[in-house]
């Protein structure tokens, strides 16, 4: 997982959706105070449009008043303008008046929401009574009531709702005008009223709705993206984001600082296996019984999550490494047993974190775990369950492999590499009959180094397939050279490992490779190692087929290092067999051992096979492979592998007399150690000299 995941991750655990609430429920009351407000504006443009008749009435009675003398007299044509009206001198006193006086004074302008300039409002004392009875103060002018229905009052146009008020205007003789006034609204436009009320009750409704729903389907999301970013679909708990949050945050508390954590790789070996026999669904509920089983048996701080299929990663707080392997190793027992027709094993890495604030602070749980996951990978290649703390010595091979990753692709376009030979001799006639091309690399930074420290490794990243065309390109040019040089090369055998199998066209491959450098086919043998046949056997047959149609020989590497070689030899038209030097490191039981290589012999002999006995160290072994009519033997007793330049003398002194030769020292150790560091393979490391001379070569 990237740093940015995480920290996004984080972020999104730490935004509380209470804040998202907020955010919205505000966005909605700011809507509804909208629309409110729209609905005043309405609202007061309808009054104002009502009030203004009546508010022109008492002007234009005003406007009379002012322009004439005899203010008596004016009255009655006042009162025509309206019914209701009394005048009051500068000193509050009636002087005038006709109609009703209903005016209610004590509550000036109050009664009006929008008061026009030099008007005063005021309520009539008739709607005063409304709070009491609602219909009282209102009159309803609607023609013949009685004969009408509802629905033709509201549609009557000439029906109208009368709400009486108050208005006063000073005159400019310092008299007011006080006169009545009538909004009149016909039963059609309080219906549009109404109908704008109910449409505005109904919005700010629907949009408490919506708001409602929001907030919920956001509570519904962020629940489902916790669930997607942070619970494992199999275990539905932790997986592997809240197992690097989670355990990130204990070891950065304050109070923890001295405890002891320990990160744990737990590895379900035979999951997939398991899944393949039966099926996905099978295969995850007894993931969950893993996982239950686990979490069962940690502390209720611990930490347990579920990764990626067969990994569940652990974090426990321990004392004493001891005490944690028991108690890992209590663990795995229950897990061994966690289904009764089944005996599972796991394989646990633990990689440790120190005590102490300023350690744990500038920790990753993330490399910790790569650790706690280089740990687990050293019982790679065995079925049995099994427990590895991660310690220096691990990370000095992790630290390696690392290294070896970050120089292989510059080593090949250096020419780092450089092909050794080692000579395959018959034992009958002391003869140098074929060779076998081996790896060596000349690093600038690490000195010369053996095979054995980096083929497994390229192996592992995959690198292992460059280095493989780059052995048979280089051999094949060397052996072009030779010919070109009027030499007589006997054939070399190329290492092929198991890992080019995927590529459907590996014969072409190697076909335009050894084409590209003019190198006779026949002069080229493949070596696959056994681990190869386990895999596709039908695309291996095709795959040897044609290359022995291009006319390449192929040869079983190490027959006998593994389990099924004599079902291999059973199906796989191969040209040589290369007897593994298991079979001549020395056994208790040498007689049984002879037997066991005789019969291999004749075994090959009876498949049309040639047969090459490898890492033959001793004179009496080739006299006795000799007699047992094995074909070649490559092994320290005739020669070690060699650079080009030192193998190219031999196929020289292979045209003259073999016997008049001296023996060659192009030995590798020795060569190697004068000019640089020797990083070895303690396997591989030939401690003695060769027997060159011994052998008469
Ligand atoms: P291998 O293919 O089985 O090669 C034979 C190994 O046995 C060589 O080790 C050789 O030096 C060693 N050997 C031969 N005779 C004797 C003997 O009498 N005594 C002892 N003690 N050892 C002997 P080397 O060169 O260190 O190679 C180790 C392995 O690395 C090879 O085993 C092969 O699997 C791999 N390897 C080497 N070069 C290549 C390559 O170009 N491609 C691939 N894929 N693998 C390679
Ligand atoms: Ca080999
Ligand atoms: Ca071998």
């Amino acid at each position: 997982m990237g740093k940015t995941d995480k920290k996004q991750a984080l972020k999104l655990r730490k935004t509380h959706p209470i804040l998202s609430i907020v955010c919205t429920v505000f966005v909605s009351l700011l809507a509804i105070v909208f629309m409110v407000f729209l609905g005043l504006v309405a609202y007061r443009y309808l009054i104002q449009s009502k009030t203004n008749t009546q508010t022109d009435k008492l002007k234009t009675m005003v406007r009379i008043y002012d322009q004439t003398d005899d203010k008596e007299g004016i009255i009655p044509t006042l009162a025509v303008i309206s019914d209701s009206f009394y005048i009051k001198d500068k000193d509050g006193n009636i002087i005038y008046s006709a109609g009703d006086n209903t005016c209610d004074e004590s509550q000036p302008s109050e009664s009006s929401l929008f008061p026009e300039e030099g008007i005063t409002f005021y309520d009539d004392k008739a709607m005063d009574l409304l709070d009491d009875d609602p219909a009282f103060g209102f009159t309803i002018d609607t023609g013949d009531l009685d004969s009408k229905t509802i629905g033709e009052i509201v549609n009557d146009r000439e029906a109208v709702l009368k709400a009486p008020f108050w208005m006063s205007c000073k005159t400019v003789s310092g008299d007011t005008i006080y006169s009545k006034g009538n909004l009149e609204f016909s039963l059609h436009d309080t219906a549009i009223i109404l109908a704008i009320a109910l449409l505005a009750a109904i919005g700010v409704i629907v949009v408490i709705i919506v708001v409602i729903v929001r907030v919920v389907a956001n509570i519904r999301d962020r629940r489902k993206m916790h669930k997607l970013l942070f619970l494992d679909s199999v275990s539905d708990d932790n997986n592997w984001m809240r197992y690097l949050i989670t355990t990130e945050e204990i070891i950065h508390k304050r109070r923890n600082a001295d405890n002891l954590y320990a990160v744990v790789n737990l590895v379900f070996v035979n999951y997939r296996n398991f899944v393949l026999c039966h099926s996905m669904e099978e295969g995850e509920i007894m993931l969950r019984k893993v996982y239950e089983t686990v979490r069962a048996n940690v502390g209720k701080k611990d930490v347990v999550a579920h990764s990626t299929s067969q990994n569940f990663p652990l974090f426990i707080k321990y004392r004493d490494k001891e005490e944690l392997r028991m108690q890992l190793q209590g663990i795995i027992s229950k897990l061994e047993k966690v289904d009764p027709d089944h005996r599972f094993s796991f394989h646990a890495g633990v990689a440790f974190i120190p005590a102490g604030r300023a350690e744990k602070r500038s920790l990753d749980i993330d490399s910790v775990y790569n650790h706690a996951c280089a740990a687990t990978m050293t019982l790679e290649d065995t079925d049995e369950s099994g427990i590895v703390f991660f310690d220096d010595e691990l990370l000095k091979k992790q630290l390696w492999i690392d290294k070896v990753h970050e120089k292989q692709a510059k080593a090949v376009e250096n020419e780092e590499f450089i092909v050794y030979y080692q000579p395959k001799y018959n034992p009958r006639t002391n003869e140098l009959c074929g060779a076998e091309a081996l790896v060596r690399w000349q690093s600038p930074d690490f000195g010369f180094v053996f095979p054995g420290r980096f083929i497994p490794v390229f192996e592992k990243n995959g690198f292992i397939t460059e280095i493989d065309h780059y052995m048979l390109d280089h051999v094949a040019r060397d052996i072009r050279r030779w010919l070109d040089q009027g030499l007589d090369p006997v054939p070399v055998s190329v290492n092929i490992s198991r890992a080019h199998f995927i590529e459907n066209d590996l014969p072409e491959q190697i076909r335009d490779i050894v084409d590209r450098n003019n190198c006779p086919h026949g002069s080229i043998e493949i070596e696959l190692t056994e681990s190869a046949f386990f895999d596709d056997k039908n695309a291996l047959i095709s795959a040897i087929s044609c290359l022995q149609e291009y006319g390449f020989a192929v040869s079983m590497d190490d027959f006998g290092s593994g389990y099924s070689s004599l079902n291999s030899l059973k199906d796989l038209p191969l040209n040589v067999l290369k007897l593994d030097a298991g079979f001549f490191r020395g056994s208790d039981d040498e007689e049984r051992e002879h037997i066991v290589v005789a019969e291999a012999i004749k075994l090959a002999k009876n498949l049309n096979m040639k047969i090459v006995a490898e890492g033959v160290e001793e004179k009496e072994t080739v006299d006795f492979l000799a007699g047992e009519g094995c074909d070649m033997i490559q092994g320290y007793y005739y020669a070690k592998p060699m650079p080009g330049s030192d193998y190219e003398m031999r196929i020289g002194k292979k045209a003259t007399d073999l016997v008049e030769l001296a023996p060659v020292e192009a030995n590798e150790p020795e060569t190697a150690k004068e000019e640089t560091t020797v990083i070895t393979d303690t396997e591989t490391v030939p401690e003695e000299d060769t027997k060159d001379d011994q052998a008469g070569i």
